[in-house]
């Protein structure tokens, strides 16, 4: 029991514990925010990345669909192309001067809609090289963004493993300096961080440097006398006095 006294800080330093807890625990909330502000950049470069793929399957699935389309005006020219020659053949059995007439009358519309035809293939296979270019264009820009997000990806990874190794060296010492407060005081301390991060304040002038709120003539006086952890009535938070 004795020891464990004597290995306590006594009441004079054990606000300056109390300070240097307050200042690790602000350098862990830091490293904590930055890594999460870290890995939100990287989730959201990724998404970016990911969005330009889905991109990039659409196009695919567009040119192939079209493909398509293009292949079946192909056959659909071809099959023209056989009936007309067909017809063509035929045009020279016919004796008869009036079925010669319709049958030349009809290679000629085919002839017009091959024609048509024709066009429309060579302003489909046009667009289709369009579309191509674009894919390709797509994929090269696609390989360059995930080459940059691989390097990033590592540069997040390296920034991640120092921030760690610092926690880590931060945790060691808050807790050599826990170590040395009582339960009562490592208590209050902790119940006021987890709320929210901040537990020991200076006080400016005779104001709460948590709340700002004036501090009781009673307050000031615990501060002034050094004795005992003097908390602000308003706010909880634990006061010290600025240095002379
Ligand atoms: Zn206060």
């Amino acid at each position: 029991m004795e020891l464990e006294a004597t290995n306590k800080a006594t009441l004079t330093n054990r606000m300056e514990v109390l300070k240097h807890l307050q200042s690790i625990d602000n350098r862990l909330i830091e490293f904590t925010k930055k890594k999460e502000t870290l890995l939100a950049a990287l989730e959201k470069r990724r998404a970016q990345v990911q969005q330009r793929k889905e991109l990039l399957a659409q196009k695919q699935k567009e040119s192939k669909d079209f493909q398509k389309e293009t292949d079946g005006k192909e056959l659909e020219h071809k099959c023209l192309e056989e009936e007309i020659k067909k017809s063509r053949g035929k045009l020279f059995q016919i004796k008869n001067n009036k079925e010669y007439t319709a049958l030349l009358s009809e290679v000629g519309s085919k002839e017009a809609d091959k024609s048509v035809l024709e066009d429309e293939i060579l302003s489909m296979m046009s667009k289709l090289e369009g579309l191509r270019v674009e894919e390709k264009e797509l994929e090269k820009e696609i390989q360059g963004e995930e080459k940059e997000l691989s390097a990033y990806a590592g540069s997040v990874e390296a920034e991640l493993e120092v921030l760690g190794k610092e926690t880590l060296g931060h945790q060691k010492q808050w807790k050599e300096n826990a170590d040395l407060l009582d339960k009562e005081a490592l208590t209050q301390y902790q119940r006021l961080i987890e709320k929210d991060g901040l537990a020991v304040v200076e006080v400016h002038g005779e104001d709460c440097g948590g709340c700002n709120m004036r501090l009781t003539p009673q307050t000031v006086n615990l501060l002034l006398r050094h004795q005992e952890l003097t908390l602000c009535k308003n706010c909880g938070k634990i006061l010290y006095l600025p240095e002379q």
